[in-house]
């Protein structure tokens, strides 16, 4: 129906979450409408994210360079972990000023039906890091959603094995259940991360 290069932007387009073929469609025919320099500047972009960013050898946050800046922060306090399912995450829990500590980012959640496994997210790099001795408390910070409390239920047994004196947290009651931690407005957030308790 299409020339072939417009079809093949309206199939790529249409891979991005939330983007349903008619989105694509549309979005396809403003990129065509816009100036050469604009639509440059988007590709730019998409491949100079790629290229630049990856992610910190420390705590899979995403980084610019070998660490992220949170873990180049010598003022960040090395003694806490919060531990969140993806980098998207982090920026919501920095927002609510709450949180002074390191992170790790899992890259996922545990969920068997779908193939993902604690060999599939960076759990074994998390106990590595508490294993390193100066960790005093882990704020299991998944999403509030079946998944994100198996993750964090899995964690901490496994922690409460192999770490004793370290203190395991969970964040409070209080964020929307089966919501995304990404979603929540900062005030709530604030709350649950000041209310954390004992798991
Ligand atoms: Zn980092």
């Amino acid at each position: 129906m299409y020339a072939p290069p417009i079809q093949r932007l309206i199939t790529e387009l249409g891979k991005l979450p939330g983007i349903g073929q008619r989105t694509a469609q549309r979005l396809a025919f403003h990129i065509l409408r816009a100036d050469a320099a604009d639509a440059v500047a988007l590709s730019d972009a998409i491949r100079e994210v790629k290229e630049k960013i990856g992610f910190c050898e420390i705590c899979f946050n995403l980084a610019e360079g070998p660490r992220c800046r949170i873990c180049q922060d010598e003022r960040r306090d090395p003694s806490l972990i919060c531990v969140v399912e993806e980098p998207g995450d982090v920026i919501p829990i920095e927002r609510t000023h709450e949180y002074r500590g390191r992170y790790h980012v899992l890259g996922g959640a545990l969920s068997p039906i779908d193939g993902i496994d604690p060999e599939d997210l960076r759990i074994a790099e998390l106990y590595a890091r508490v294993d390193e001795g100066e960790v005093t408390e882990v704020v299991l910070a998944t999403n509030p959603t079946t998944t994100g409390e198996a993750t964090a239920l899995h964690i901490a047994g496994a922690l409460r094995e192999r770490a004793p004196r370290v203190a395991v947290t969970r964040l409070a009651s209080g964020l929307p259940v089966g919501s995304d931690l990404e979603y929540a407005d900062e005030v709530t957030l604030g709350k649950a991360f000041a209310g954390r308790r004992a798991l």
